[in-house]
């Protein structure tokens, strides 16, 4: 039953082979058995999805009308608020914080049909690519346990690669979403900028937050963001705009659509290996129908180094409010209001998130502000006409997900510079605000890799089309690790 992916488990749903019950149980019970080993979750809500599954099945024998996710188990990034279940953000700030309300998100698949079995581990407020920063330790990879899954969606990307569920909920600030999803051999996409709310996602980035879905398809993951899109008056950054259905496209032919292949995205810092791959997946296109045109992204190297101003600037800010007094973590027995917020942040956050919150506060006072924040926000134009130029010729651009297949546990820990350069070729789209999806392409040595397809503004369906006519004819998305 797991090895379904999630269209397939609601076919089965509709035709009655098995209950939704039957299915929670069997993901829970899975899930309970390989969650010592993966750490994938970090809350397991057997009794409320049980008890779910139950209504939903009563439901359907009653033959009222359902959700298009009627049954079907999903699992949440442990940022997205859950009304009554701990959402910690991976962080002992928050390790005891109950939301009393649902994030946009979390109420939209919900009232889709959607069975939420739980909250998955991830980087102590989306901060890093390897899940080795969540104060829940750290997540591994189904593919190769000694290896980490990617992150900050970690937990969700190891998850769904360990068929513990079918689908998850992930966030994507510099890559996030897909660059976990390129290192467990899985499908996902994060939309344009305020495309899906950002409403009870518990923020990092602001100007660079996007949540989407990780699945093993693009199929999948149209089925859920079918579900996810759509404006939100309670974000004033969601855009007020008809949903599309993602859905309805998926099988429009490829033929015709002129797809890029920046230059500098297959220089030297990418794995040998890594560029075959890309090769053969360009080739498979081509048979499709799709034509490949090189392109110039003149500013990618800069986008690291931009994105390391713009993020931690904005982290320090959207931190302050953990300070001891209203949400999280509080110090015992301060001596005055200063000790409190002292001590509460000193004790509450993690190495890597103090890291960014120093980096941030610095860049943003008022000697530096103009010499590092206003020139990192330059870059970021020049970054974003860059694509608007080429996009002026392309339908798509293409490339790596990732400059490595996912590395070992520990190997990057040391170098915190070695470790942000993992995310060279997925944070222009955030920078930009783009839409990107990472699809699997091969493995290297047993270890999955994804390649990455970049989008114009609100793109989805197509990105999501051309990624499943590419998984119509390739297999790499059916394998599961052993
Ligand atoms: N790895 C990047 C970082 O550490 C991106 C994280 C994310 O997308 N949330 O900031």
């Amino acid at each position: 039953m797991h090895k379904l992916t999630l269209a397939a488990m609601q076919r089965s749903l509709e035709s009655g082979e098995f209950s939704s019950v039957e299915l929670c149980q069997h993901l829970i019970e899975r899930t309970k058995q390989h969650n010592e080993t993966l750490n994938a979750f970090v809350s397991i809500t057997e009794e409320q999805a049980l008890s779910e599954a139950k209504a939903a099945d009563e439901k359907r024998a009653a033959g009222d009308t359902l959700g298009s996710l009627h049954g079907l188990p999903i699992a949440h990034k442990d940022i997205f608020c859950t009304d009554g279940v701990r959402t910690s953000c991976g962080s002992k700030m928050l390790e005891n914080f109950v939301p009393p309300y649902n994030a946009t998100v979390v109420e939209k698949l919900k009232s889709a049909g959607a069975i939420s079995l739980g909250k998955t581990n991830m980087d102590e407020f989306a901060m890093g690519s390897s899940n080795e920063n969540s104060f829940f330790g750290v997540v591994r990879n189904p593919w190769d346990t000694e290896r980490v899954p990617g992150g900050s969606s970690g937990g969700s990307a190891a998850a769904v690669a360990g068929r513990l569920v079918p689908a998850c909920t992930g966030t994507d600030t510099g890559g996030s979403i897909r660059q976990p999803a390129a290192f467990c051999g899985i499908t996902g996409i994060k939309p344009t900028y305020g495309r899906v709310s950002r409403y009870g996602m518990i923020a990092f980035a602001s100007s660079l937050d996007q949540g989407g879905p990780l699945a093993a398809t693009a199929e999948d993951c149209a089925l859920l963001l079918n579900e996810m899109a759509g404006f939100d008056p309670r974000d004033s950054t969601s855009i007020d705009r008809a949903n599309d259905d993602y859905m309805a496209t998926l099988h429009q032919p490829v033929k015709g659509m002129k797809i890029g292949l920046p230059k500098q995205y297959f220089e030297a810092g990418l794995d040998d290996s890594i560029a075959a791959l890309l090769q053969q997946a360009i080739k498979e296109l081509e048979k499709l129908g799709a034509e490949f045109v090189d392109i110039e992204l003149k500013n990618q190297h800069l986008a690291v180094p931009a994105y390391y101003i713009v993020a931690p600037a904005e982290c320090s800010s959207n931190l302050a409010r953990f300070d001891g007094v209203r949400y999280g973590h509080r110090c015992e027995d301060p001596k005055d209001l200063e000790d409190l917020y002292k001590r509460s942040r000193a004790e509450g956050f993690g190495r890597e998130v103090k890291r960014r919150i120093l980096v941030g506060t610095y860049a943003l006072s008022a000697g530096y502000y103009d010499a590092f924040y206003v020139k990192a926000q330059k870059i970021r134009s020049l970054i974003s006409q860059d694509f608007s130029q080429a996009f002026a010729d392309v339908d798509f651009i293409l490339g790596p997900t990732t400059p490595s297949p996912a590395f070992k546990i520990g190997e990057k820990t040391s170098d915190p510079v070695a470790m942000y350069l993992n995310d060279i070729y997925t944070i222009p789209a955030n920078l930009a605000g783009l839409p990107g999806i990472s699809v699997p392409c091969g493995d290297v040595g047993g270890l999955p890799v994804g390649l990455q397809l970049v989008g114009n503004y609100f793109d989805e369906a197509r990105l999501l089309n051309v990624a499943h006519q590419y998984q119509t004819v390739t297999d790499w998305h059916t394998r599961i690790p052993g």
